[in-house]
């Protein structure tokens, strides 16, 4: 079992293949916004890897954890060396969980670069069996999974101040006005002018979630790439709003699932798309808060 077999090109590929597969069948279960908000929030936890490679990780785990109820939740996968560059160590007889890898061929047609070689192309997925979580590894070294809640506590008013801190180092001024082009809207974006428009008038916890939300659409639709319609726009910038709101431990469920009501595109493709970008700018905001978030705690 723990030796490697060589496979040919053709049988890697079909592997990746059929893995696609049921992890499309899988994508395409998401039917209720809810499911859509847990799924997002699973993935955020686990956010150094693909939301490609989360679910595959996901499914395989749940299968073990139908055949074990002990098993504790998947937290923080990691491969062998990771784990022992952490000073920890995989436990003997545990088996790894695959993860999806990209197969690549020279690219016989293209130029050489200027190293002489020509380079490589993308022409599928394999998969390989090389990651193990937190709970497969013994060692005298804690490690902390990524937390989503890691400013849990925290006052809403840093969740503002961070943000507003936020946009400025994008470029993007906060202004508080009722003066905005849908008299029903709590706020816009506009990247015409860089400005970010909040309206005085709601209760300030709603203030502050408009504010993530529209930071939202700040990182992700300023070019008009995007492919996809204002409704898809929505779900991005709340689902957003909805991990951004988790990170400080502010519930925004009720409200996030009510606005996201119109979600019904079962397309694995594009509901993964969606999570891609969703998880990416995400991304881009907690490595930019986390060097001033507070210390939790107890
Ligand atoms: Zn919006």
């Amino acid at each position: 079992m723990s030796t490697t077999t060589k496979r040919t090109l053709s049988e890697r590929l079909e592997e990746g293949r059929q893995a696609l597969e049921s992890l499309s069948e899988a994508v395409s279960k998401i039917e209720k916004t809810e499911d859509w908000f847990a799924w997002l929030a699973k993935l955020s936890q686990l956010r150094s890897y693909s939301a490609r490679n989360v679910i595959y990780l996901l499914g395989q785990w749940e299968d073990r954890q139908e055949a074990n109820p002990d098993l504790p939740d998947l937290s923080y996968p990691a491969s062998f060396s990771a784990w022992k560059a952490l000073g920890r160590s995989v436990k003997k007889g545990e088996r790894g969980l695959a993860v999806f890898v990209p197969v690549t061929v020279v690219d016989q047609d293209a130029e050489p670069g200027d190293d002489g070689k020509k380079p490589r192309k993308l022409i599928g997925f394999g998969v390989s069996r090389r990651v193990f979580d937190v709970s497969q590894t013994e060692g005298d070294v804690e490690v902390s999974p990524f937390s989503t809640t890691l400013l849990a506590g925290t006052p809403d008013e840093q969740m503002w101040i961070d943000l507003e801190r936020f946009a400025g180092s994008k470029g993007f001024s906060v202004a508080h006005t009722e003066h905005l082009n849908s008299r029903t809207s709590n706020g816009e974006c506009s990247h015409t002018n860089r400005t970010l428009r909040i309206r005085p008038s709601r209760p300030r916890q709603s203030q502050i979630k408009t504010l993530a939300h529209e930071i939202g659409h700040m990182l992700l639709h300023g070019d008009r790439e995007t492919g996809h319609g204002r409704d898809l726009r929505e779900v991005e910038a709340e689902s957003f709003a909805y991990l951004v709101c988790r990170l400080y431990g502010f519930a925004s469920d009720e409200y996030s699932v009510g606005y996201v009501g119109g979600w019904s595109d079962g397309d694995p493709k594009v509901v993964m798309k969606v999570a891609e970008r969703v998880l990416g700018a995400f991304g881009e905001l907690v490595d930019a808060v986390t060097p001033t978030e507070a210390v939790p705690e107890g």
